[in-house]
């Protein structure tokens, strides 16, 4: 008899739990463009939980050159890069993330998770060992899986672990220590000046990614090696397309060793096997890049924006992770509570999301909100008014 249909009921009998444990995700679609007033759900909406850090998602100069990409140079490339699948935009791309991030040479993938899933494995081996904080991104977890090199874990943050897990991979050929610029459960940065000293004290190399970064931390938006004072001791950074630099898709690896860069377009899968960038992409961040220059008002307004929110908030007493980042995790005692707020505010046009175990530890749900430069201080104040009402709905 065929297994298939056990094998189905299975995966049904697994759905519905994740169903009864509240972890089910429900998709919304939204009927426009990303932006800060959305409509979805049959409700007008406050955008709080998108990565548009710097509104440019759907800015009309992005957009324009989005366009003008699709008269002159397609729709799609249909080929990888090493085919038939590189424009001279490709390149331009490439160098203009390479002057932004003051590195020497960059390559493009089709996502960061793509360059994260392939860089490992290109440049480390089974002789090589890679020191990971507990708290990375996913697809830095399955880069370093798919690598034979040793791996060891450091807990987050934890530069006296990160130390000991230096210790312990001494016999390696490569070190090469791995973290998240910033963290996006939490809205932390890496400590990378500490991290900086412990790597040069063992000869280690580090990488970082910069996905909740870049763009819009740091001197010009750099990321958080100019904001930490390390920019020439960082080796390997990765970074997305999909954030702050307009938000459609794409990521990169970006080094000051271009042997590194250029070893990727070798031997990196993602690239050699996964297709090129969209041409409307590509030249769609490269104006994001351009406005991202001129326009430094964008990193100063959601850096504002994020001290406001988190002040009004403080001032109505509520619990907040300290810090600087626009991501502002806003924590309550229970999960309950953190998703019972979260449709509370939905009910009162406000979109935001809670996180609950296992995606944050027990005992930390939150509900995450995001500011972006585009958010206006009225809208601010009519997020936290929300906040405020929820809560005597629901009198905790
Ligand atoms: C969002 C994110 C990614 C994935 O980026 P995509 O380009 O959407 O694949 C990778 N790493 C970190 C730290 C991220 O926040």
């Amino acid at each position: 008899m065929s297994p298939i249909p056990e094998f189905i009921d299975g995966l049904k009998t697994k759905l519905d739990s994740l169903s009864n444990a509240g972890l089910y995700k429900h998709e919304r679609s939204l009927t426009g463009a990303q932006q800060v007033l959305v409509y979805a759900g049959g409700k007008n909406l406050l955008n709080f939980c998108s990565n548009n850090y710097l509104g440019l998602a759907n800015n009309d100069q992005v957009i324009a050159a989005a366009k003008a990409a699709l008269d002159q140079f397609g729709f799609g490339m249909a080929s990888v890069r090493f085919i038939a699948g590189t424009q001279t935009q490709h390149i331009a791309l490439e160098d203009k993330l390479t002057s932004f991030l003051s590195t020497q040479a960059t390559i493009l993938f089709p996502s960061c998770f793509d360059a994260n899933g392939g860089l490992f494995e290109a440049i480390f081996d089974e002789n090589d060992a890679i020191i990971s904080d507990s708290l990375n991104h996913a697809s830095i977890i399955d880069g370093i899986r798919l690598c034979k090199a040793q791996r060891f874990r450091y807990q987050n943050r934890d530069l006296a672990d990160l130390e000991i897990q230096l210790q312990a991979a001494s016999n390696a050929k490569n070190v090469v220590i791995v973290t998240d610029g910033v963290f996006s459960m939490d809205g932390y940065l890496a400590p990378l000046a500490g991290i900086c000293d412990l790597a040069e004290k063992y000869g280690a190399m580090v990488m970082v990614d910069d996905s909740h970064a870049t763009g819009f931390i740091g001197t010009g938006g750099a990321g958080t090696p100019t904001y930490c004072g390390v920019e020439n001791r960082i080796d390997i950074l990765s970074g997305t397309l999909g954030k702050a630099l307009g938000g459609a898709s794409g990521g990169f690896i970006s080094s000051r060793h271009p042997e590194i860069v250029q070893m990727l377009r070798q031997k990196a899968r993602p690239y050699l096997f996964s297709n090129s960038v969209p041409p409307s992409v590509v030249a769609g961040t490269i104006a994001a890049l351009d406005l991202i220059r001129s326009t430094p008002e964008l990193a100063i307004k959601v850096r504002e924006n994020a001290r406001h929110f988190r002040a009004l908030m403080v001032e109505e007493g509520f619990d907040l992770l300290p810090g600087e980042h626009a991501i502002v995790p806003v924590m309550f005692s229970s999960e309950h509570i953190a998703v019972s707020m979260a449709k509370a505010l939905f009910d009162r046009g406000i979109y935001a999301v809670a996180f609950s175990y296992p995606v944050v530890p027990m005992g930390k749900a939150r509900i995450r909100i995001q500011l972006s430069a585009s958010h206006t201080f009225d809208e601010i104040r009519e997020c936290v008014n929300a906040f405020v009402d929820a809560r005597e709905e629901l009198s905790v």
